[in-house]
This record gives C-alpha cells, sequence and structure tokens, in this order.
C-alpha cells in the first residue's frame, strides 16, 4: 500500500500468542470424503468426481504456533476474497 494511503483497513486478525499477522489455517472436523467409481466395461474404474461433507466445526489456527484462533474464524470468513 502506497504511503499515506488513506484507505480504510478492517482490524487485521493478530495472533495474541505469538503476534503473527501472516499465515493461518483452517481445520475441518469430520470430514467425510465421497468418491464415485464408475466400472467399465473391462472391469477397470473411472472416479466420477468427489463430493466432501463437512459434519464438524471448522478452526482456524496460527501458522506459527498453532493456537486455536477460532475466536476470529468469522472475521477471517468475512475477509477471505
Ligand atoms: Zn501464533
Amino acid at each position: 500500500m502506497p504511503k499515506g494511503s488513506v484507505a480504510v483497513q478492517a482490524p487485521r486478525i493478530v495472533c495474541p500468542n505469538c503476534g503473527n499477522d501472516s499465515e493461518f489455517y483452517e481445520v475441518a472436523d469430520g470430514v467425510v470424503l465421497t468418491t464415485r467409481y464408475f466400472q467399465n466395461e473391462d472391469g477397470s474404474f473411472s472416479a466420477d468426481g468427489d463430493e466432501s461433507e463437512i459434519h464438524g466445526e471448522i478452526r482456524l489456527f496460527c501458522g506459527e504456533c498453532h493456537a486455536d484462533l477460532s475466536q476470529f474464524h468469522q472475521r477471517f470468513r468475512e475477509m477471505l476474497f
């Protein structure tokens, strides 16, 4: 961002444990991955797409110290483009 910019920024998410504000990751609990297959005439199989269902909650973690930052998850989602 250029110096002197007055663009309004949303408050950045900062890890309260280590101060990291650049790297984060999400972990989804209870994910069911389903892969569909067709059996071909010759007995071989072809994949016909993947489906995933998330039954548990999705949590946000710090990419540096791996602290649980789920308290920021809603804001993280709102700022995800
Ligand atoms: Zn951290």
